[in-house]
């Protein structure tokens, strides 16, 4: 029997680092988890919105009956925002199937890793899951001191859906082309500012990929979701941004934003007119955003399997399959929705961008 050991922060339990490894496991030993779980636990105090240590009363275990109760949904960007849309869509569909009520709570800040912090940390119950995206896998090189391991402290659930993002710009941009845009980001280097939710957001990741394509600078401009820089960006206050087509879409359609490219090697069926950065000359600047559901580590399989179940349903639901093709995305293909294909593709991420991310240079907060 391993060693238990109890979390003074949330009466959690965590095994020994006696215990063997998961099977996903890096080389992150048991000891290692625990510090950087409290340590996350004392970053986040006053920081979000409501403890992960509430509401985790244990009904003696997830198993069984499980669910019997609400469960919160963690997303860790702004209320309004991309990873918010995509969550809002599935809850609903998954809460039917679950038999349960999902509760969205935006746990923003940090780029996303407060709010993984925080699930990290939570019961592993699976009344406590994590909505979050490729800035999982960009995370653990843009924050040296990150305090969860992606592959270590929590499990895969599945994949939900991959998004194109979109290069904009406020509508007087003068710029009208990509081309233009990079020799006028050329002729300000500092002088532009750029939106993004964070540092380990997918907006930034993209801004790095910008930087390093028109080899300029732009000035970073920090928000805790693109929800809201969206905002700020059609009302004029910033100059542009990357952003997925799940938030920039309407605005784009609309004419609320100037549109410049979008980054994947096809173009989206609802922006039709729009090049692809390929076309238009730039095709280093290439990402799409991976979702995928999450659970703190150590929850129980067959806990994790009702959640898979659950996703599986909600990514078949007519609804949500219309819904996100207006957005300019659909759910992954279903042999995506299992937690072995989500850590396959975790890991596939964390090797890829690691590299880039390095080369690049950022520093976190900058
Ligand atoms: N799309 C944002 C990002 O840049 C996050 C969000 O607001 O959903 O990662």
């Amino acid at each position: 029997m391993p060693h238990e050991e109890s979390n003074p922060a949330c009466g959690r339990t965590l095994r020994s680092p006696s215990e063997p490894a998961r099977s996903t496991s890096a080389v992150t030993p048991r000891a290692d988890r625990a510090r950087r779980l409290r340590a996350v636990s004392v970053l986040a105090v006053g920081a979000v919105l409501v403890s992960a240590c509430s509401g985790t009363e244990s009904s003696g275990g997830a198993s069984g009956g499980y669910p019997d109760r609400q469960i919160t949904m963690v997303v860790p960007f702004s209320a309004g925002g991309p990873t918010d849309t995509v969550t809002r869509l599935i809850a609903e569909p998954m809460s039917a199937k679950l038999g349960q009520q999902i509760v969205v709570q935006n746990v923003e800040g940090a780029g996303g890793t407060l709010g993984a912090g925080q699930v990290a940390r939570a019961t592993p119950d699976g009344y406590t899951v994590l909505m979050h995206h490729i800035g999982m896998s960009t995370a653990p090189t843009l924050y040296p001191q990150l305090p969860y391991a992606p592959l270590e402290d929590f499990e895969t659930v599945g994949l939900v859906t991959e998004v194109p993002m979109t290069i904009v710009g406020r509508k007087d941009l003068a710029p009208n082309t990509l081309q233009e845009l990079v020799a006028y980001v050329r002729g300000n280097p500092g002088g532009v500012t750029l939106a993004t939710a964070g540092v380990g957001a997918a907006s930034q990741l993209c801004g790095l990929l910008i930087e390093r394509a028109f080899q300029v600078d732009v000035t970073e401009v920090p928000y805790e979701g693109t929800g809201p820089a969206l905002t700020d960006l059609v009302g004029g206050q910033v100059d542009m941004m990357c952003d997925q087509t799940t938030n920039t879409t309407g605005q784009i359609t609309a004419g609320g934003v100037k549109a410049y490219a979008v980054t994947t090697p096809e173009r989206v069926a609802v922006l039709p007119d729009l090049p692809t950065t390929v076309e238009a000359g730039l095709p280093d600047v290439q990402v799409s955003v991976w979702h995928g559901l999450y659970v703190p580590a150590d929850t129980p399989p067959e806990v994790v399997q009702a959640l898979t179940d659950a996703l599986t349903v909600a990514l078949q639901d007519q609804n949500v399959v219309a819904a996100m093709a207006k957005l300019g995305t659909a759910p992954v293909a279903a042999t995506d929705v299992t937690p072995q294909a989500h850590s396959d593709q975790l890991r596939q991420q964390i090797d890829f961008w690691g590299p880039v991310i390095k080369a690049a240079s950022p520093t976190p907060g900058g």
